[in-house]
């Protein structure tokens, strides 16, 4: 299958020209040129299959013209090794944890995908060592630096906001050493992010280098994440509760609720989304308006959804055509300070001992908030409280265990390199290792 660019001003590229470049050269991203509806037999027989039967199937819809069917049941299956239960939290109300994978965090899910894919092409091809450049504001780092590690002809950049994630998630890539790199960099994810995306456009450095990204604009991170949305369906489909389906995901890049939009769009029965936001609210500002209106994160407690310019917005007015009406009739916004997402925790908590990390709390809180009689709502829980460990504990008055996988990370020794936020040391670094 082919992947078109969003700006629609660079050739078409093959899947493996889009995995391996990341960004079009246009500085689109890249959308594949179909989104195939699956059979109503799937559907019918949904609640029957599991996991990774699941996942595989869609797999097979992206990507199955271009890997080999037993290769790429081979990738998402070992991709796999964890689940995604829906965990009731109301009647009407289900989490969808996504934090049962090595780093606890949803993003596990498209980092091992792409770290598989990737290797794959390389040794299919021969192909010289990939520079993986990926910029985080907390838990994208642990993930792909985690779905990397050791895999050969891989090395990994990962530049963060120095002071700006928890300390459990800084230990998750800079203890890790092989072929990983942390680069602590003097500014705010978003100078992080602009470094990354000069990068990939610097004619020298791509000269010298094959550069790739991780980050949810490479298609084979953000397409995999559709994977969840289908087996919470499955989910709620064995209890019978797959009626007027709502989910709610807590967004930042928008990555992950555009994956859900694949889904509603290869035929899975969602009613609505909601985009559920911290202080940052551009997206909810462009749903009020339809103005779109980037500008500097805010830093909040709920730190990996500070974004000021979601970068999949651009696929997600590419797949409405670019209709404002469209766009709202399947998404709505909510936007939540930090104390309000403190008492959600809190509150739930003392409610039903469900205990919330301070992304998913905003999630919840948009379903609590506009959950119709009928509805069955689903929050994706996208990081494991501890996660947050500080905010959540001085939120909720209590200590909380650390899972045996988060604690293992914490006794490693932390390795970083200090930048400035400008773009020449950045490039030096890269040319001269
Ligand atoms: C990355 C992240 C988000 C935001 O996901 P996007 O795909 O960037 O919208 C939300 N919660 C947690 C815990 C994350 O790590």
């Amino acid at each position: 299958m082919h992947y078109y660019s969003t700006n629609r001003q660079a050739p078409e590229a093959t899947l493996e020209q889009a995995v391996v470049k990341g960004l079009a050269a246009d500085k689109g991203l890249f959308m594949p040129a179909q989104i195939k509806r699956l059979p109503d037999a799937f559907y019918h027989n949904i609640g029957e299959m599991n996991f990774r039967e699941i996942a595989f199937i869609v797999a097979e819809a992206f990507f199955g013209e271009d890997i080999e069917a037993g290769k790429l049941k081979d990738i998402v299956y070992d991709t796999l090794t964890f689940d995604t239960p829906v965990v009731p939290v109301h009647d009407n109300i289900g989490s969808l944890e996504l934090f049962h994978g090595p780093t606890l965090a949803f993003k596990d899910v498209g980092a091992r995908f792409m770290a598989r894919l990737l290797g794959h092409f390389i040794r299919k091809e021969g192909k010289k060592e990939v520079n993986v450049l990926v910029a985080t504001s907390g838990d994208t780092g642990s993930a792909v630096a985690n779905g990397f590690l050791g895999v050969p002809g891989i090395h990994v950049y990962v530049l963060y906001p120095k002071g700006k994630v928890s300390e459990i998630q800084e230990k998750q890539f800079t203890t890790l050493g092989q072929n990983i790199t942390a680069l602590e960099i003097d500014g705010t994810f978003d100078d992080c992010q602009a470094l990354v995306k000069t990068a990939f456009l610097d004619a020298e450095l791509n000269e010298a280098l094959q550069l790739t990204s991780a980050n949810s604009i490479n298609v084979a991170r953000f397409l995999p994440q559709a994977f969840y949305y289908f087996h919470a369906y499955a989910q709620l489909a064995r209890q019978g509760k797959n009626r007027e389906v709502v989910f709610s995901v807590p967004s930042g890049n928008f990555g992950n609720i555009t994956a859900g939009l694949f889904a509603k769009r290869m035929g899975l029965p969602v009613k609505r989304f909601i985009a559920a936001n911290n202080r940052n609210d551009i997206f909810l500002q462009y749903l009020n308006t339809g103005i779109y209106t980037p500008r500097p994160s805010t830093a909040t407690i709920a730190n990996a959804m500070d974004v000021g310019d979601p970068s999949n917005f651009a696929r997600i007015l590419d797949l409405y055509g670019n209709s404002h009406e469209a766009i709202c009739q399947d998404i709505s916004g909510y936007s939540y300070n930090d104390e309000t997402i403190r008492e959600t925790i809190s509150a739930l908590y003392q409610e039903t001992g469900y205990l919330l990390d301070p992304h998913g709390a905003c999630g919840y809180r948009a379903l609590r908030e506009s959950l119709q009689p009928g509805e069955n709502g689903i929050f994706l829980e996208t990081a494991h409280p501890a996660k947050f460990l500080e905010t959540v504990e001085s939120t909720i008055g209590e200590t909380i265990a650390i899972p045996q996988k988060l604690q293992a990370f914490m006794q490693g020794k932390k390795e970083s390199v200090e930048l400035p936020a400008a773009f020449a040391p950045f490039k030096r670094l890269l040319l001269e290792r």
